[in-house]
């Protein structure tokens, strides 16, 4: 057992979770390989958020049912929240392809669990409501970004999702182990921190919340950027507003999960405010931070939603302008409060609803994109745009995507750019400084 093929699906805390895999399964003596040819074991690292995740995994599985002909002694792993979700019906359900199921707080044991199940199909699927994994160190992937985990599991109970019961109850790492992590990743390259939580701003190790450990980032070298996702609006505070107006650092963008615009999808998805109060937060959020970017996520065909509320939700994101919007059809999850209730909006008109939101999303983001059309933006270089060797592409402080000519300034750089045109996706920009020859740092990872 030594060479290791690990696949990711779902959320950036998935994508934090496998670097986590990668260091403990490298510390072990195991190596990760790019293709599952070359594993002696494949890891599925999964999402239960959706259906459609789901059976997209279910679907990788029947491929490696078929590569297994060929590798007989192939072990196949799932691991992450649909592990934890099916639990030990996984395993019966894929026996002939399936030797291992690992949840999102056996980590720390997967190269013992890996040798394991090379004898015998094994699940690791205990909740662990003390294991944070702070003392490991993760395998970052090369890049300017370091993801951050600062809080795992969510007590919030959502009616329609399923993290409370395949991730745990919520517990934060200690800021000391947090701030060692982020002076780690910046020795070791990176310039942008991204802290990750399923409520990132509820955040407390017990003396310090979620604003403090922004501030205390905040003055660690070699980090220019911080950013954070996702933070619950009913967790977001007048200390943290505060900080992030004061913290030079921290970047003016929040992704600011509403779900519906009706008080009583709301009320029905135990979601904890009412949009008056999200309206009031959103106010004063771009009172202190002007130009502030914010990004939401919305459901539609929740159970009960009707015409009016699928309307109210309309309304309000015409309202609120987001600079941008994940946008989903609600998803029954079997485990979740919303699962027990009958569904009232038929597929067909969950993807009218849909379709509707996505047109009219679009026109507002391109609206907003149009708008930096002849202003200035600072660009944090990422790299060469892929399958175009002639431009380069980065964020802007309000994490737009710009693609700006390449003259051969390195990842890592920080450039001044004017925007010259746009779409909804992308800004286009003409470089204000000289070419750099050095990235602020060298690439991580
Ligand atoms: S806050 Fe709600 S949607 Fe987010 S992870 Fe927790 S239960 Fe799920």
């Amino acid at each position: 057992m030594k060479r290791v093929f690990l696949e990711t699906y779902g959320c950036q805390m998935n994508v934090a979770d496998s670097e986590l895999m990668a260091g403990v399964l490298e510390r072990a003596g195991m190596e990760l390989v790019d293709t599952p040819a070359d594993a002696d074991a494949v890891i599925l690292n999964t999402c239960a958020i959706r259906e459609h995740a789901e059976l997209r995994v279910i679907g990788r599985l029947g491929e490696f049912a078929h590569l297994k002909l060929s590798k007989p002694d192939l072990i196949v792993g799932v691991a992450g929240c649909m592990a934890q979700h099916l639990r030990s019906k996984l395993l019966p359900k894929k026996k002939r392809v399936l030797d291992l199921v690992v949840g999102p707080d056996g980590y720390r044991d997967l190269p013992n669990l890996l040798r394991q199940a090379a004898n015998v199909p094994t699940a690791e699927i205990r909740l662990d409501r003390d294991e944070t994994y702070g003392d490991l160190e993760p395998k970052r992937a090369p890049g300017v970004r370091a993801w951050v985990t600062v809080q795992r599991g969510c007590d919030k109970f959502c009616t329609y999702c399923v993290v409370p019961y395949t991730r745990g109850r919520e517990r934060s790492l200690p800021m000391a182990d947090l701030i060692r992590q982020v002076e780690h990743a910046s020795e070791q390259g990176f310039c942008e921190i991204v802290f990750l939580g399923q409520t990132v701003n509820s955040y407390h190790d017990g003396d310090h919340d979620f604003a403090d450990l922004l501030r205390a980032t905040n003055e660690v070298p070699g980090i220019v950027r911080i950013r954070y996702t996702s933070p619950h609006p009913s967790d977001l505070s007048e200390r943290l507003i505060a900080a992030m107006a004061e913290c030079e650092k921290v970047m003016p963008h929040m992704h600011l999960p509403l779900q519906s615009g009706s008080d009583a999808v709301l009320s029905a998805m135990n979601r904890t405010y009412s949009i008056a109060e999200y309206d009031a937060l959103l106010s004063r959020l771009r009172a202190a931070i002007p130009h502030i970017a914010v990004t939401t996520d919305m459901i539609v065909g929740f159970p009960g939603e009707s015409d009016a509320d699928f309307e109210a939700s309309m309304a309000y994101m015409r309202q609120a302008r987001f600079d941008s919007a994940f946008l989903f059809k609600y998803s029954a999850r079997p485990d979740t409060r919303a699962y027990k209730t009958a569904e009232t909006v038929s597929e067909e008109e969950k993807g009218r609803r849909l379709t509707v939101m996505i047109d009219q999303q679009h026109q507002i983001s391109g609206e907003h994109n149009d708008a930096w059309v002849g202003r200035e933006a600072e660009v944090l270089i990422e790299g060469i745009s892929h399958g175009d060797e002639s431009q380069l592409h980065g964020k802007t402080r309000e994490f737009k995507t710009v693609v700006v000519a390449n003259d051969g300034t390195p990842a890592g750089s920080l450039k001044r750019v004017r925007v010259t045109g746009a779409t909804t996706m992308t800004l286009f920009a003409e470089a204000l400084d000289a070419p750099r020859r050095e990235a602020l740092v060298t690439i991580g990872g």
